[in-house]
């Protein structure tokens, strides 16, 4: 690392400790030209990345946001409240794990497809539903037969079961 009084462009660590709560590192500098010296800290990032939304507006990550997506799709389905804190957890590391500074919104709607696959196929297709705004019955129509080569199973569920007034009509 560069000092930064003279910029001469190593310096030396004489001392490096961790903090008490373990989650940082500080070392100790000196610089071998001008003898000044400095600490620096390391700690692992873990800041989540912004959310992109449609038309460049940022946002600053909400958990409880994300949590309410959920528990939206998830209404009167038989999935235990913590399987969602569970799901919420593996997008969230996701997330912090990407590195990203930010991530497009359509991300996270993905994210929150995989997880809804894995707790409840109802809820996966009330959620995908909505959130692909269908433009036509035919792309609606399209999705549902995608869903249903993807989930065995999924053949016993109508379409009322959608969740109501988003439901394409004709
Ligand atoms: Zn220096």
């Amino acid at each position: 690392m560069h000092c930064p009084f003279c910029q001469h462009e190593d310096t030396r660590v004489i001392d490096s400790r961790l903090t008490e709560d373990g989650a940082t590192v500080r070392r100790r500098r000196e610089c071998p030209q001008c003898g000044e010296r400095f600490n620096t800290y390391e700690t692992a990032e873990l800041k989540l990345p912004a959310i992109v939304k449609s038309g460049e507006r940022r946002e600053v990550f909400d958990e409880r946001k994300l949590r309410t997506s959920f528990d939206r799709a998830l209404q009167k389905r038989p999935v235990a409240s913590s399987d969602v804190d569970t799901a919420v957890r593996e997008i969230i590391n996701d997330l912090r794990r990407s590195g990203e500074r930010e991530v497009p919104s359509r991300q996270v709607g993905e994210l929150v497809m995989r997880e809804l696959k894995k707790l409840d196929q109802v809820a996966y297709v009330r959620f995908a539903s909505v959130y692909r705004k269908f433009e036509d019955v035919q792309a609606f129509r399209e999705e549902i037969e995608k869903l249903e080569r993807d989930l065995p199973g999924l053949d016993g569920l109508q379409l009322p079961l959608l969740g109501g007034n988003k439901r394409p009509t004709k």
